[in-house]
This record gives C-alpha cells, structure tokens and sequence, in this order.
C-alpha cells in the first residue's frame, strides 16, 4: 500500500502545491494556515526561476549564504570535482585536504589571534559549540561561570543553547520556558553605526559584568550587525568595551559572526570594523557560498589551551558530519573566489547603490526609517507587513523579496548590478505607495 501511493504520486504541479502545503514545514509556519510557497527550478547568477520561466532578481542571497550570486561556475567545479573523489568520510582519526585547507583559510581572514578551528554542521551548532568551548574553558577553574550574557534584539539560532542567548521575547522564551537556560540580557547600545560614540551606552554592560561576572562565563553577540532579530546597525566602539570589559571581568568575548562574516558589511568581518579581536567566533551562512551547510567555531589560544588542560581534557562535541569534504571543499573555493577579486569595492559600489534607491524611501508614511550598511539595506515601517500580500506583489514586480515583521530588507549578491538593484528598491517602492 505504501508504496503504491508513492508510485501513483502525480507529480504535476498542483498536485505537489497541495502536498507541500499539506505536509511540508517551512521555516517559522503553521501547516493548519500555511502560507503560500513559490517553486523555483533554477537559480543562476543573481535570478531565481519560477516553474513558469519567470525570473526573479534575488534580495536576499538566500539568507545572507549566496554572496557570490548562484550556480556559480568555480564553485559548481569545486562539488563535482570533490564528489568524484569522495562525499564524506568521518573526521575521527581521519584528515583531508578540505577540511585542512579550509581551516587555513580561515585562520588567515580572521583576527590573528583566532587560530583553532572546529568544523560543525550549521550556524546554530557552531553557537552551541562555542557556548560549550567558554563553559568547558570556565569548568574546574570557576566552577561558578555557568550563564552568558547576550544583548536584546540579538538572534543566534533555534537550537537550545542559541535560543537561551537569543532575544527572549523575539525568540518566544515563554514557549520553552522550563526548558532554557536563564542568562543575562543586555539592551543593545543605543548608539547607532553612524552616530557620533556615546560611552553612556555601555553602562548596562558595565553593571551587569561587574554585579554578576562571577557566574557569567561569555559574553555573546553579532558584532556591528543584528541580523534576524531586527537588522539593527550599532556603533563598533561598543565592540572594543566589550573587549575591555571582558579581560577586566575575567569573560570570554564570543563573535557570532554567522550573518556579517565574509564580507557582508564591507569589511571581511564585522569585529574589524572596530579592530577587535573575540576569544571565540563562529562563522556560517556564507562560508561555503550558500552551497551546503557548513559553520566554524575559531577560538585563540588561551581558550583552546584552558579547554583541553581543563577537566574534560577534550572538546565534548563532534558530529557525525563534521568536516564534510564536499561542503569544505566548495567553502575552500568560495574564499578563494572572494579573495580573487576586489569584494570591497564590490560591496561599496552595492551600498553606493542602496544609499541612491533605497535610503530615500524614508519619505513615504509606512516608514519608520531606512537604513544602509555595506550591501545590507533595511526598510524598516511603522507597523507589520502583511507576508503574503506583500510577497505577491514583490514577484508580481520580478524580485524575490521576504520581508518578516515590520522590516523588508535586502542582503544582497555581490555580483548584483546597479539595474538590478534599482528594480529591488522600485518594488519595495511600489508596495510603499499602494500602501500610502
Ligand atoms: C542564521 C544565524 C544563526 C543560525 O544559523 P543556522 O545555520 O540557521 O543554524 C546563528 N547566528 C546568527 C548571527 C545568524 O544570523
């Protein structure tokens, strides 16, 4: 019977429309009042193709992972060239090429001092490990430093650990509430990346460390940019505070890199906006060019050594597909591409462009403000978008768009060309009229 069902499975296209609404979840969506889905065939350069041969501009790099755009040449040989040798093989007792190399590459782009590497599976592990990696530094030593302190508005993922550190109403702590870990939450500096510094917005920070420091074992935050929990742009000398604070109260300073690594801001990594350096840093989402999922947890030296002189002796974690050699060989290629040519003027010419067709957005009545950052541009409204409608009308207009809550926002490819995204801005303006 099973299988008969499966064999007389039509997949015409209605029909798959239908099933997927009926079984399929999709990311943060109710199967009793699913919203509606797109099917997409073929993705190429900075276009995603409906099942109709319609093509859409793409805004949102697939979730900040597709810098270098989609079926990308050098990255397609990179996984067929790897896939003919091997698709994985456990990294138990075993090393390669990819993984190696790649960790190379990575100890060479990030801050200097960030030299071990741990290879996970996805943004959220990584932030679970690196939460492990400052519990494991903290255990034995100061028995006591067993809680984190995040900022509000942050987002670090939907795994246990990541929630406990995520924004507590943006992530619905109420719904796991016996379930997750209660750590300290800061707010997120009021000074904004383009205001003149404001030390009074460190101040929170400063208590709390100095009231609770005994328990607290990390501090951790996106640098620069909260990506998910509300495309909010903070000024980086709140960084070195940080720094400062955490040597001062005996914390490990822990990057979550994971949205504005690899070049998302206009400079290779948000932390060297202020020049600092993290004790831990996890890195996702671009690393392997949005081809497969992949994530890294770096630390330095003295975490590293505290791990393994500690009382476990070895860092507790190690998945099943940890180091894959197909996603580490197509990360490798996807640093190189970036590095082989000028990404920084990329990004700066892409934010050029949003400063020209979407900051002036700001003018019309929904908008609460607009704002740039490298090739981040945020609208940010008043009150809420209604999803649907809103997605509607963005492929009715030829761009792919996904706006949540009260923003729409584009993270865009770094190959996008200015008609490209001028289109973006003349949809999202378009909804922005109908609106007024
Ligand atoms: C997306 C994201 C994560 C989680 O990554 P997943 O791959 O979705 O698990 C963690 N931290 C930040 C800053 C992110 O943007």
């Amino acid at each position: 019977m099973y299988f008969m069902n499966i064999q007389t499975f039509d997949y015409n296209n209605s029909d798959q429309e239908k099933f997927d609404l009926e079984h399929v979840w999709h990311p943060y969506t109710s199967l009793t009042n699913p919203l509606p889905t797109y099917e997409i065939v073929r993705a190429e350069g900075c276009c995603l193709e409906l099942a109709d041969g319609t093509r859409l501009v793409d805004g949102m790099s697939s979730w900040w992972a597709c810098i270098h755009g989609y079926n990308v040449a050098k990255l397609n040989e990179a996984v067929s060239q790897q896939i003919e040798k091997m698709s994985h093989v456990m990294f138990g007792g075993i090393r390669h090429e990819n993984a190696t190399g790649l960790a190379k590459r990575l100890i060479d782009i990030t801050p200097e001092s960030l030299q071990y590497v741990f290879f996970a599976d996805s943004g959220s592990v990584a932030v679970e490990v690196s939460l492990k990696m400052a519990l494991q530094y903290f255990s034995g030593r100061i028995s006591t430093k067993k809680r984190f302190l995040a900022l509000r508005g942050g987002y670090h993922g939907d795994t246990f650990g990541a929630m406990s550190v995520t924004d507590p109403v943006g992530s619905m702590h109420s719904i796991y509430s016996d379930f997750l870990t209660q750590n300290y939450f800061i707010s997120r500096p009021s000074c904004r990346f383009y205001d003149p510094w404001d030390p009074a917005c460190c101040d929170e920070l400063y208590s709390v460390l100095k009231e609770h420091h005994e328990e607290i074992a990390g501090v951790i935050l996106e640098p620069v940019v909260q990506g998910a929990g509300g495309m909010y742009f903070y000024h980086p000398e709140f960084l070195r505070r940080v720094r400062a604070y955490c040597d001062y109260f005996n914390v490990l300073f822990i990057a979550d890199e994971i949205a504005t690594g690899f070049g998302r801001t206009g400079k290779m990594f948000a932390c060297n906006w202020a020049g600092v350096e993290p004790d831990i840093m996890t890195v996702g989402k671009a690393l392997t060019g949005g081809y497969m999922t992949l994530s890294a947890v770096l630390c330095n030296r003295k975490v590293m050594e505290g791990i393994c002189t500690g009382k476990a002796g070895v860092l507790m974690h190690g998945p099943t597909f940890m180091g894959n050699p197909l996603a580490t060989r197509v990360a490798c290629a996807s640093v190189d591409l970036l590095l082989s040519f000028d990404w920084k003027s990329s990004v700066r010419t892409i934010e050029s462009w949003l400063k020209k067709y979407l900051l002036p957005l700001s003018t019309y009545n929904w908008v609460k403000e607009t704002r740039v950052l490298g090739s981040i541009g945020v609208v940010e409204l008043k009150t809420p978008v209604d999803m649907a409608a809103l997605q509607k009308s963005f492929v009715k207009s030829g761009v792919w768009i996904r706006p949540f809550g009260r923003l729409i926002y584009l993270m865009l490819p770094y190959i996008i060309n200015e008609e490209q995204v001028r289109l973006l801005c003349t949809a999202i303006e378009k909804v922005l009229i109908e609106k007024d």
